[in-house]
Order: structure tokens, then sequence, then C-alpha cells
């Protein structure tokens, strides 16, 4: 299994299948394709797998996943990519799917980091959509985002020595306030509230450097930014008595969390119905022959947008894919427990 987060150049990657979105039922996509000797190269935006299990809920527990009384959101996304491993799926995280189009008889596929793909078939299981980073939503803020404003710290050797404002009070503020503060000129953490989402032992650290002098806290919201010379060099901020404060700053770090937009992929022509993709309930195609859809991205009449009906959407799309892929080839459905083949297939001897 191979965890690419780079960016490749150059020709288009030749594959099978390219799945769109490594949440549960993307995963448990490549493993039904895998049973059926077709091998698939997943793409997500997130830098990990697993979609809103992972994203959202990682610490909680699932009660209907089958056979399985009781399993934690992340445990179910470990599970799964282990099971799918023996088919050595090719992942490419950190990169949101923007460009889509048909060439004939196959599909182009392109990531906004530049990675290119030529595929027999696609497989759309993107969810509620790509997850986006919250704005700060300060007037004015557009120009200076991915420069002074930043929603993810790609290279934090960047930062040594700057003076930087984190807005947030999650695990991802409170992580890399506690990572930067002995790097930097001056930290501040400004967050809505008193209390913070993040692990305890962070913020108890954190406070300790604020007792210490090492760094500042404020509970307040941004309220404007401060520019000279088309340079951001400060925001102000807003505090729960109506104070507004000045903040010395060379950038803002805001990690409100993350929101899920339907983005490209409502531009790709395949028909749609309450932003979600149209499938029939057979081979879980789209409108467009050869494009499928799993999961919480399509509906079909009764749809209800659980894991386990994902995992059946897969399963029955995995049959229609390897129609699609090689018409000729006859179709015969085979148990995992006698059939040597498969057995081949995941690894296990016989
Ligand atoms: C709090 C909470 C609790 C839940 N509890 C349960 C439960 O108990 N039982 C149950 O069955 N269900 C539960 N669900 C619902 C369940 O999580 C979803 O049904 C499931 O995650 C859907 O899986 P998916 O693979 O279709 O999509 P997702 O998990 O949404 O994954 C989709 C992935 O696609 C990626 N993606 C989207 N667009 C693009 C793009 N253009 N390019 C690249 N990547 C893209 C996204 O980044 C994401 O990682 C719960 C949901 C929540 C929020």
């Amino acid at each position: 299994m191979s965890l690419d987060s780079s960016t490749a150049a150059g020709e288009p990657i030749q594959t099978e299948v390219v799945i769109v979105g490594a949440g549960p039922c993307g995963l448990f996509q490549v493993f039904e394709l895998g049973l059926l000797g077709i091998g698939a190269h997943v793409i997500d935006s997130l830098a990990h797998p697993g979609g809103q299990c992972t994203e959202l809920y990682p610490d909680k527990p699932i009660y209907d996943i089958p056979a399985l009384p009781v399993c934690g959101a992340q445990e179910l996304v470990d599970r799964l990519m282990q099971q799918c491993k023996p088919f050595k799926p090719q992942f490419h995280l950190g990169q949101e799917v923007v460009q889509f189009s048909r060439r004939e008889t196959r599909f182009s596929i392109g990531t906004a980091a530049g990675t290119r793909f030529d595929a027999g078939a696609v497989v759309i299981a993107a969810g509620v959509g790509s997850f986006q980073s919250r704005r700060i939503g300060i007037e004015g803020a557009e120009p200076f985002e991915g420069g002074g404003i930043l929603y993810r710290v790609k290279n934090a050797s960047a930062l040594e020595g700057k003076r930087l404002v984190v807005f947030g009070g999650g695990d991802s503020a409170l992580d890399w306030t506690l990572e930067l503060a002995p790097r930097v000129r001056s930290m501040t953490l400004v967050h809505r509230r008193s209390e913070f989402r993040a692990a305890p032992a962070s913020v108890a650290k954190m406070r300790e450097l604020v007792a210490a002098g090492r760094m500042r806290c404020f509970e307040a919201l941004p309220h404007s930014l401060t520019v000279a010379d088309g340079t951001l060099t400060g925001v102000n901020i807003k505090t729960p008595d109506g104070a507004v404060h000045a903040l010395e700053a060379d950038h803002l770090l805001v990690f409100f969390g993350l929101h899920p937009k339907l983005g490209p992929i409502a531009e790709w022509g395949l028909e749609l119905e309450k932003k979600a993709l149209k499938v029939d309930t057979e081979k879980f195609q789209t409108s467009l022959p050869g494009v499928f859809a799993v999961g919480d991205i399509n509906t079909y009449p009764g749809k209800k947008k659980l894991i386990l009906s994902g995992f059946h959407e897969a399963a029955l799309a995995a049959f229609a894919i390897q129609h699609h892929l090689y018409p000729q080839k006859r179709q015969f459905l085979q148990y995992t427990t006698t059939s040597p083949i498969m057995h081949q297939r995941l690894g296990v001897p016989d």
C-alpha cells in the first residue's frame, strides 16, 4: 500500500479505476474491486484516509457496523485500511480532484497538486464533499490568504523568528501553538471562548507557557486587519467586553476547522439531485456510463446515508465496473470462504 502525498509531474498515471474519496466507502470500494482482481488509485483532499470518521468523530463509537457490536470511528478506518492492504491501493492524499473529463472510453482526472490519471472507470466516493478550511471571515482578508494568513502549516521553518497570532481552540490550534512557541519571536493564541476543545494536556501546557510569560492567550474574536504598504502587520481582536486590542503579527494561523464543499464535482456534468449524484440501484452508476458513485455522495429512492449502505453499494458497483472494463468476461459470484483465486488475491494460503 502506498501513501503518497507528493505531486506527480509528467505522464498521467494509467489505472483501471480512480476512486475519488478515501472515506469508509472509498476504502471498501478498493477491497471489493481487489477481490475481482481490479486495481485502484485513491485520491483524497485530506492528508489522511477516513473521511468523516477520521475528520469529524474519530473517538466516537459506532454501533451499526455488521458483526462489530461497537467500533471506534478511527478503529473502523484502521480496519478498512488493513482489509484493503492486500490489493496494494495507491493513495494520493492532500490532493483535491479538480479536473474531470471523458476521452472516448477513458477518463482524465486531475488534482489541484498537478497529479493526472488516465482511468477506465471512476468511482466518486466523495461523501459530503471535500473538506475545506473555514476562513477567517474579516474584511480585506482574501489577498493575504496563503501568505500572511495561513489555514495550514506547510513549512514550519518559514515561520521561525516571526510574530504569530494563532486563532482557534481545537487540537490543530493548540498543537501548532505548542510546536511553534519556542521558535518564534512572539506567540499569541486567540480563542472565542475560555474553554478549549483541544486535548486537556495541550491546554495545560499552553497555560504553563502563558504563566511563564512565553506567550499570550486572549478570549476574543478577530475584528480587523492592520496593513501597511500592502503588507499585513497585525490584527485587531475584540474581547467579550467589546474592547478592541491591537496585536502585531507577521502571520495569522487560522484553525477554525473544516467544512465540506461539493466543489468541483458539481461541475462535471453529472446529473444531480439535492447536491447528490443520481445513481441506479443495480450498478450505482451515475448519468455518465463508467462513472459510479457510492456512499454519502449518491442518491436514489430510499437512500440512507449510512456506512453500511455504502458498503453494499461498493460491492455491487465493483461487479458493474468489472463488466464496464471487461464486457467479454463471464461474471459469476464467488465466496471469499472457498474461492482459490480470491485467496490468492488476498494472500491467504489455501
Ligand atoms: C458525528 C457523526 C456520527 C456518525 N455516526 C454514524 C454511525 O453511527 N453509523 C453510520 O453508519 N454512519 C454514521 N455517520 C455517517 C458516516 O460517517 C457517513 O455515512 C460516512 O462517512 C460516509 O462515507 P463516505 O466514504 O461516503 O464519505 P466521507 O466519509 O464523507 O468521505 C469522503 C471523502 O471524500 C473526500 N473528497 C470529497 N471531494 C473530493 C475531491 N473533489 N477531491 C478529493 N477528495 C474529495 C473528502 O475529503 C472525504 O475524505 C456519522 C456521521 C457523523 C458526522
